[in-house]
This record gives structure tokens, sequence and C-alpha cells, in this order.
């Protein structure tokens, strides 16, 4: 499984990366802007993503702006529904008008931070992304 962690807070991703490095190939982008040039490179290079972590709060392109934009480009390529990348939003903000509005614009899942390991872990299985073997 192929991963991007997009979180502008250091510690964060950090620790997204230490919960998901045994499940996944994980790489980082640190702002919207980064994830969706990352999202495109990996596309082109036809090794796409099979999960993204969103965080919300990034500056420059916001968390949700940047998955508009990655669905967009996913409808410009013919790639929808089951085939689009999973897309779980993180946020500090128990905020319904934010995750209702991410669900609107293409999310799968979100979490809650503090994020703890065994309920991402949870959320990631629920998607059909990990291999019970691992
Ligand atoms: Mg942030």
């Amino acid at each position: 499984m192929k991963c991007l962690i997009a979180e502008d807070d250091f510690v964060s991703r950090e620790l997204l990366h230490a919960y998901l490095k045994n499940h996944a190939d994980c790489h980082m982008a640190c702002d919207g802007l980064q994830a969706v040039e990352m999202f495109v490179d990996a596309l082109d290079a036809d090794e796409p993503y099979d999960l993204i972590c969103m965080d919300i709060m990034m500056p420059g392109l916001s968390g949700r702006d940047a998955m508009k934009e990655i669905r967009q480009i996913e409808a410009e390529h013919g790639i929808g529904g089951l085939d689009g990348v999973k897309i779980i939003m993180t946020t500090a903000l128990d905020d319904s008008k934010d995750i209702f509005g991410s669900f609107r614009e293409g999310c799968e899942a979100y979490v809650v931070k503090p994020i703890h390991k065994a309920k991402l872990v949870a959320e990631i299985e629920k998607l059909g992304l990990l291999n019970p073997s691992l």
C-alpha cells in the first residue's frame, strides 16, 4: 500500500509516519499544494497512492481544497468511485461543518486529533486497504 501523509505540523507528520510505516510505503507532504503535486506525480508515474491522510488545516492550500483538486484531477483522468484514492481527513477541530463538507467533497473517513493508532488503523481497515497478514 502506498500512502501520502499531508500534514503541516512536523510532530503530527512524524506521528502518522510512525503509525503507518509498517502498513504502507509512506511519503510526506508539508502542505496542500505539495500534496496535490505529489498526487499528480504518482498518477503520471502510474504508481498512484492508495491512501492519503489529509490534514484539513494547512497553510496555502487547505486539506479540503487539496482534496477538491485531487478529485477534479481524478475526474479528468476518468478515475471515479471505488478506483479513486482513499482520503482520510485529519482535523484538530471536531467541527461538524468541516467534516460534513469534507464528506460531500469526497473523503472516505476522518479522524479527530489527537490521533490514536488503533482508531486510524481501524479506519484504514474499514477501507479495505490493510493486508490482514501484516
Ligand atoms: Mg495543520
